[in-house]
């Protein structure tokens, strides 16, 4: 696969970097973050929309920031939720007082890391809320809508927030009419080929010579089941047909339409199907309120479509109608002739300053906002304050040296596992993190427990997605769990610390054993490592007894079915391969446990 790019690891800058400057008439950086702010923005006493994810997807979401549309977006790596910490410093460079509404499709890495951006900025006395897009039907059945992912439809949920917000809106009225649009929308998609991740040689996936898959997603996840290919009429059928079934009990006869290309499907072969789809609409006696065809939600080069139906009452008609001016989509409404909104979204106006939020609290309490802890404060500021360092501190940073090395070493085979049901970035966020761990302690002289405080709130704000979140939990809270200074680290010490740390992961992620997570690894490994040290081994000695549960819970999670995470939305298509997961922090624990041994 050719790519036009510099090194792989600058992609999202260079990326960003080069949207700013072609469109600073809409948006502006927001400094020291990953995100963007619209020109004007923030605009006292109104609501701030702030969109994001991953990227890969334009012109979701970014290119949706602008007039009318969303205040900012923060960006991730490639299919990667941005952290929990970027999130944040861009929904404060874009408040204007009035509260920020959240709004994003429904991936436990965008949840978790969001999520804590949230209960950070309410801490702060600043009202935020979230909607989650979920409005693809063959994601989840209908009785359980509230676990479907967000795709295409996710356009028509921002629009509604954007306008309900720029006509002045407060945050319960904006939050309210964004969940109904959520509630009143729907996609099914196809997908016909895979797509590749840029500075990485194959595909996510494949589709066999004629077959399909139908239940696209879009980070390059197979779909929910294979079939063979059809007819762009039939397809037509299916994804009608599909929507119908699913139409919420009040739909009414008028629904927006949008045929919404993947990346690799051109717009001709997306007229072609609704030349199909149009008629199917008329005969079911449903009046196709402003069809649009294009690119909404991209997934790099794959190929595939959706079609999506937004399910219109008077005042989401009225929503959808106002005008928006960003870089990826312009309509002008009703409203464009008097308010001066297009001269204000093409930079006429004043920008207001952008905060730098570079400077933030620094140091211990972030981080309990970040892992969400409860209680968790003392032990933090504890961690923080640098204790007595001994030679625990020295094995600490051996041993995130050591695990750097076996995840570059299995980066690609986790990114294999990843992509097996999941979006196949899993060993590129793991090293990502795990450099960014050893970068931050290295040269730090301090113990063991404020190593791991350091290594885990940098991994997390550079690894993002789920993975970035729960780890960089897991690592924060061995090092706030474990005594200030190293001279009172012994193995019991240890064990204790890894047991608050996992019971610190499933708070995040609320995962359970059986769930085919990394709690499969860790939580057989702590129960094992706790009776070795009640046997009265020595922390090497009992870590080496402890691997071989690490392994075996690792080995279980390929009879099951994943319940949590992206993956759990393939059903049964998750069997069969042991979870990315799970395989990483298992080698994880076992270069932790080699630099034991050496120490
Ligand atoms: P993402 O799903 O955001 O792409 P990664 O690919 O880095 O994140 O990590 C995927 C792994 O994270 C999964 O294999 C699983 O072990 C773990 N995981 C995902 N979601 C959850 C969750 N809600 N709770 C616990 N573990 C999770
Ligand atoms: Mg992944």
């Amino acid at each position: 696969m050719k790519r036009m790019l510099n090194e792989a690891a600058a992609f999202r800058e260079e990326m960003v970097d080069g949207f700013v400057a072609a469109y600073g008439r809409h948006v502006r950086r927001v400094p020291g973050a990953s995100g963007i702010v619209a020109v004007g923005a923030p605009r006292p006493g109104k609501v701030s929309v702030v969109v994001g994810g991953g990227s890969g997807h334009y012109p979701a979401f970014y290119g949706l920031v602008g007039r009318g549309l969303a205040d900012a977006g923060v960006i991730g790596d490639v299919f990667t939720s941005p952290s929990g910490e970027q999130a944040y410093r861009v929904a404060r460079a874009a408040d204007g007082g009035a509260g920020i509404l959240f709004t994003f499709g429904n991936y436990s890495g965008d949840v978790l890391n969001f999520g804590m951006a949230e209960t950070r900025l309410r801490a702060e006395g600043i009202d935020a809320r979230t909607v989650l897009v979920t409005d693809d039907v063959l994601s989840a059945p209908k009785d359980e809508a509230d676990r479907r992912r967000g795709i295409a439809g996710g356009f028509y949920v921002f629009k509604t927030a954007g306008a309900s917000a720029t006509r002045g809106d407060d945050l319960a009225t904006v939050e309210a009419l964004t969940r109904r649009a959520n509630a009143r929308v729907r996609t099914a998609g196809v997908a016909f080929a895979g797509c590749t991740i840029p500075g990485q040689e194959e595909p996510l996936f494949t589709v066999p010579a004629g077959q399909m898959e139908v239940g696209l997603g879009i980070h390059g996840e197979p779909g929910v089941r294979t079939v063979p290919q059809v007819p762009s009429r039939e397809i037509a059928r299916l994804l009608v047909d599909t929507l119908l079934a699913d139409a919420p009990a009040d739909a009414g006869s008028r629904a927006a339409v949008l045929v919404n290309g993947l990346g690799g499907t051109k717009y001709e072969e997306m007229f072609v199907l609704y030349q199909a789809v149009a008629p199917l609409l008329a005969a079911a006696g449903i009046e196709a309120y402003e069809p649009q065809i294009g690119e909404f939600v991209t997934s790099l080069d794959m190929a595939g479509c959706s079609l999506t139906l937004f399910w219109l009452d008077d005042d989401l008609r009225a929503l959808h109608d106002a005008t928006a001016v960003t870089p990826a989509y312009t309509r002008l409404g009703p409203d464009a002739g008097d308010t001066g909104a297009i001269a204000g979204a093409v930079g006429a106006e004043t920008a207001a300053p952008v905060a730098d939020t570079d400077g933030g609290a620094a140091g211990t309490v972030e981080v309990v906002d970040r892992v969400g802890i409860d209680g968790a404060r003392d032990a933090i500021a504890a961690a923080g304050a640098v204790g007595a360092a001994g030679s625990f501190g020295v094995t600490a940073r051996a041993a995130l040296g050591e695990v750097l090395r076996a995840i570059e070493a299995t980066e690609a085979e986790l990114g294999r596992l990843d992509a097996a049901a999941g979006d196949g970035d899993h060993g590129l966020g793991m090293a990502r993190g795990f450099r960014a761990a050893v970068d931050a302690v290295d040269g730090f002289g301090g113990p063991a427990g404020a190593t791991f405080v350091r290594a885990g709130t940098a991994f997390m704000d550079a690894a993002g997605g789920a993975s970035g979140a729960l780890v960089g939990a897991w690592l924060t809270t061995i090092g706030s769990s474990l005594p200030a200074s190293d001279d009172a680290v012994d193995a019991a010490a240890f064990a204790a610390a890894l047991a608050a740390a996992l019971a610190a992961v499933p708070l995040l992620g609320q995962a359970a054993v059986g769930d085919k997570t990394l709690v499969d690894t860790l939580a057989p490994f702590g129960e094992a490592l706790d009776a070795a040290v009640g046997g009265g081994a020595t922390l090497p000695e009992a870590w080496a007894a402890a691997l071989p549960a690490a392994e075996a819970g690792m080995r279980s999670t390929e009879g099951m079915v994943s319940r949590r995470g992206r993956a759990s939305r393939l059903g049964e298509r998750s069997r069969g391969h042991v979870d990315a997961g799970a395989t990483s922090m298992f080698y994880v624990l076992r270069a932790m446990g080699d630099a034991l041994r050496e120490a």
